[in-house]
């Protein structure tokens, strides 16, 4: 994952974007993240990076890694 001054695939500015974790395709600045419908499920939010928050680090690595093989899983099979 690498943090890219770009323009936002949802937004349309030039702001500091990020590869989404949901959908490659895109290109997500951190307002947009954050206003992302699928946040809750996100294992990898661009915001997260953002704003160092001490409660980001108490994430379970398990249970993010269980969330993005699943999305992986149905990647592959779809
Ligand atoms: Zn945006």
């Amino acid at each position: 994952m690498t943090i890219y001054w770009e323009r936002c695939s949802i937004c349309g500015l030039h702001r500091p974007t990020r590869t989404c974790v949901m959908d490659e395709e895109l290109m997500v600045c951190p307002h947009c993240c954050l206003a992302c419908p699928r946040r809750n499920v996100c294992p990898n939010p661009v915001w997260k990076f953002e704003i160092p928050v001490r409660k980001t680090m108490k994430i379970k690595k398990s249970e993010a890694q269980k969330v993005l093989m699943d999305l992986l899983s149905k990647l592959e099979s779809g």
